[in-house]
């Protein structure tokens, strides 16, 4: 939205989070835009409120109620228990024109990835896509919305000077979750689905689940994680088999997935997934940014590369120098004596 004069940018206030439910349970990603936005409203003396839409909400209003938060904004409708883009986007387009927030964060999900920038677009504001890192210039109230930009060889800090709502989807996994709160009598706000938005829509009859067994990297306290350095599928056995003796997931660059030495899911990084294990072991890993970004947030880093000179070895907790193949098999072999 496009201003005349500067009041009518005043006009705009508070930060809403766009509640993610997967299964009627909240995604830990709400939890986390939560969080960025209660910080955020510190600065801007506003309001944090939580938009949620789906069906049979009771159960998540109650337990949103138990976090930081002003407002939750509900719309309980049976023709929102499935997610259909067009829809939320009419919805939340909407609401934003009646309420005026001042900032938007949504999840950088599949769902917040593909009703998002229609929003964005319909009420012509700007979207930053994909954040790693948000803050808020206090003199002019602009979201300053960090990303990787150019496959990752820049950090970008992106404004929207002249249009509100200021709009930005949020990496999973990247922000610290919100406080419990001991005020639990929140505002509650419910409003309707409009009738003419389910006019010609799409609808969801069915879901199926993928039976696929799912690698659970990023729940995972433990990742061992390989590169170009493990040099094929038989090294990668080998940290399937010290990953199995932590309990932990593997991971991979993306130089050993193009090698076809594992499937893409183990991928982490900019193009890949985000993790944030306690522990993260980097076997044969050079360490660049974009494998970086994906693993800045895991608690303690240990780099096992031959290579004293390698980047990770900079960034790591602790550093193993030396061949791999020498030392993961002394590792799996005192794991099974269970000197360790
Ligand atoms: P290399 O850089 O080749 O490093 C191999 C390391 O193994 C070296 O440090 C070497 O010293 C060490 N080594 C070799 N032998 C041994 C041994 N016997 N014992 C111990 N150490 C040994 N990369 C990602 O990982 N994730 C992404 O999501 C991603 N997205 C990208 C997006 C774009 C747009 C671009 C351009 C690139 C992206 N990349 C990504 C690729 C990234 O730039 C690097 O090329 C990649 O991460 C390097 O992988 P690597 O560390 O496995 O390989």
């Amino acid at each position: 939205m496009l201003f005349k004069n500067a009041l009518e940018k005043k006009n705009y206030k508070n930060i809403w989070v766009i509640a993610e439910l997967e299964d009627n349970s909240i995604n830990p990603v709400t939890l986390e835009l939560l969080g960025e936005a209660n910080k955020i409203a510190k600065t801007r003396k506003c309001e944090v409120w939580c938009i949620v839409f789906g069906y049979n909400l009771d159960n998540i209003i109650n337990s949103l109620k138990r976090y930081r938060l002003d407002v939750i904004l509900v719309v309980d409708d049976p023709d929102l228990n499935y997610f259909v883009d067009e829809l939320y986007a009419d919805l939340l387009i909407d609401l934003i024109k009646k309420y005026m927030p001042e900032i938007i964060l949504a999840p950088a999900t599949y769902r917040g990835r593909s009703f998002i920038p229609r929003v964005a677009i319909l009420i012509e504001t700007g979207l930053t896509a994909d954040c790693t890192k948000l803050s808020i210039d206090p003199d002019t109230g602009n979201l300053l919305q960090t990303r990787p930009a150019f496959g990752g060889n820049l950090i970008a800090t992106i404004q929207t000077g002249n249009h509100r709502p200021q709009m930005a989807t949020v990496r999973p996994y990247v922000m610290e979750k919100v406080l419990e709160d001991f005020i639990q009598n929140k505002r509650i706000i419910n409003e309707e689905t409009n009738p003419l938005f389910k006019n010609n829509i799409k609808r969801i009859v069915e879901t199926v689940k993928d039976k696929k067994k799912r690698i659970k990297l990023t729940e995972s306290h433990f990742i061992i994680s390989g590169g170009r350095g493990v040099k094929g599928r038989e090294g990668f056995e080998m940290l399937k088999k010290l990953a199995s003796l932590l309990d932990g997931a593997v991971g991979a660059t993306r130089s050993a997935v193009d090698l076809g030495w594992i499937p893409y899911e183990h991928q982490i990084g900019q193009t890949g997934l985000t993790v944030q294990s306690k522990v993260y072991i980097a076997c044969g890993i050079s360490g660049q940014i974009q494998h970086l970004v994906g693993i800045q947030n895991c608690d303690c880093i240990i780099a096992i590369n031959n290579d004293k000179e390698a980047p990770i070895m900079k960034i790591a907790d602790i550093v193993v120098i030396g061949d791999l193949f020498k030392i993961i098999p002394e590792i799996i072999k005192k794991l099974e004596e269970n000197f360790i």
